[in-house]
């Protein structure tokens, strides 16, 4: 049964490259019926942060990306936070210590470079698996002078080759990297050591992560050898590396820092969760030739991970906006309309939970925009002059205005006041206007028209005229023209 993990160590905001490692092993999990481990990887305390690791689950939370075992949920390999499971690596570091995979290591750094130059060794190998060889004798001379011992592994001197799920065979040449240290002096336990420890542990079949992590795996085969060899498990998971993410510009990885790349950010721009996700499966998959846009379900029918791409993905806000505006095309106009109240309340427009009256209009005004947004947070620009009395004037908009601008909304003013306050419908709206504008002075619809968007919205671009009016009702309608002529 297929079990991959998702085991982000809580530094930092939530970005969109974790974001699309949890997508992929989440995806893969439940197309093959099988189950994702969220598992938290918090042994540097002095980057590691619990607000770090709130965001996250706030993240998959608003993502709605589920998991079967792990933080919150438990499971049988619990605890699912390194920081809680040192006792178990000190009995795995037991066992290692039992088999001789591992060794003890008194070098410190000053020495191996002392020992480097001494050689005529680049320094830039590292560390020259000096400690293999020490003696008992020496080992006891170094703790009597009150050393601790770090731990390392006794790296083979064999090539390692595995076939990558996403890159095909890949042979690390013997010697590319020395034994290297799985606890410290001191015992605090490095990743090199509790990643590949824990992923044996729970049963991990498929290592699903990020290219920047191959040099890692090298090191993990080797770990893997010695693991099986002290009986902790019986096999070597499956890996694969997904693809980098570029930047929009140029051959450098997307930044954790770049906003862009800030998921919580994108969120108060508008992304719905339905089509950031979709975007974020784009950086390495597709579904088809011809085709950018699905569903989550979609995806998970569709989504094999041999069929990511190898070749770096490059990050494409606009196109990630547009499959957006796509999603909200999908919604529920009832959803839509839900989902657009956090932004309206944001701008000050609505309240947090807004009242009776403030639903009704957020309803009726809903459909006016879904159409033609691509970003959640158009709409409170688009909406905002039905939510308020006080409108003012873009300075594009009025510098967008025709001279005859007044006249025009005289004439609108003694045209709209014939219609009786029920009939204030866009369709008898329209008609009035058409009737006084077009055909009364002559104009043409778009100059007709423009200065009144002007007037009621304040803006040069948003929801069709007659709707808005409809919506504003008018006493309200009345109200603009007259002080825009003003
Ligand atoms: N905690 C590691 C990281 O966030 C996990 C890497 C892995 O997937 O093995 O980079």
């Amino acid at each position: 049964d297929v079990r991959v993990r998702f085991c982000p160590s809580p530094t930092g905001l939530p970005h969109v490259g974790l974001i699309r490692t949890v997508l992929y092993n989440w995806a893969y999990a439940r197309h093959n019926g099988g189950k994702l481990i969220f598992r938290i990887e918090d042994t540097d305390a002095a980057r590691d942060s619990e607000e770090s690791y709130l965001q996250l689950l706030e993240a998959l939370t608003w993502l709605q990306i589920d998991w079967d075992e792990g933080v919150e949920v438990g499971g049988p390999h619990a605890p699912y936070r390194q920081s809680e499971r040192h006792e178990i690596y000190r009995e795995v570091l037991g066992k290692l210590i039992a088999t001789g995979a591992v060794y003890e290591s008194y070098s410190t750094a000053e020495e191996i470079d002392a020992r480097n130059e001494a050689n005529g060794r680049a320094k830039q190998l590292g560390y020259d698996n000096y400690d293999r060889h020490l003696t008992d004798e020496q080992k006891a001379a170094f703790r009597a002078e009150g050393r601790e011992p770090a731990w390392r592994l006794r790296v083979p001197d064999e090539d390692l080759t595995y076939v990558d799920l996403i890159r095909g065979e890949v042979t690390f040449p013997a010697g590319s990297f020395p034994d290297f240290v799985l606890v410290r002096a001191g015992g605090v336990p490095l990743y090199p050591f509790v990643n590949p420890v824990d992923d044996a542990l729970m049963g991990i079949t498929h290592v699903i992560r990020g290219e920047d992590l191959m040099p890692s795996t090298a090191r993990q085969l080797a770990l893997y050898s010695a693991l099986i060899d002290a009986s902790i498990t019986t096999f070597v998971p499956r890996f694969g590396h997904m693809p980098l993410v570029l930047g929009e510009t140029g051959n450098k990885k997307l930044s954790k820092r770049d906003p862009k790349a800030d998921l919580f950010l994108q969120r108060e721009k508008g992304f719905i969760h339905e089509g950031l996700l979709n975007y974020l499966a784009l950086l390495g998959w597709s579904i088809a030739s011809d085709r950018d846009v699905f569903t989550l379900d979609e995806l998970i029918a569709a989504f094999d991970i041999a069929d990511v791409n190898p070749n770096p993905a490059r990050f494409d806000q606009k196109k990630a906006e547009a499959i957006n505006g796509d999603h909200i095309r999908m919604l529920q106009p009832a959803d839509f309309a839900e989902r657009i109240v956090p932004y309206l309340a944001s701008a000050g427009l609505v309240a947090e939970s807004p009242t009776p009256e403030q639903k009704t209009l957020i309803a009726a005004s809903a459909p006016l925009v879904q159409e033609r947004v691509q970003l959640l947070g158009e709409v409170p620009g688009l909406l905002g002059f039905l939510f308020t009395d006080s409108i003012t004037y873009a300075e594009d908009a009025l510098k967008s205005l025709p001279e005859n601008a007044a006249e025009v909304a005289v004439a609108s003013v003694s045209a709209l006041e014939l219609i009786p306050e029920s009939e204030f419908t866009a369709a008898s709206v329209q008609a009035a206007l058409a009737g006084a504008l077009v055909e009364g002075l002559g104009l043409k619809p778009r100059v007709a028209y423009g200065p009144l968007r002007v007037a009621l919205t304040g803006r040069r671009v948003s929801p069709p005229l007659f709707e808005s009016m409809e919506l504003l009702g008018k006493g309200e309608t009345l109200r603009r023209l007259a002080a825009f002529v003003d």
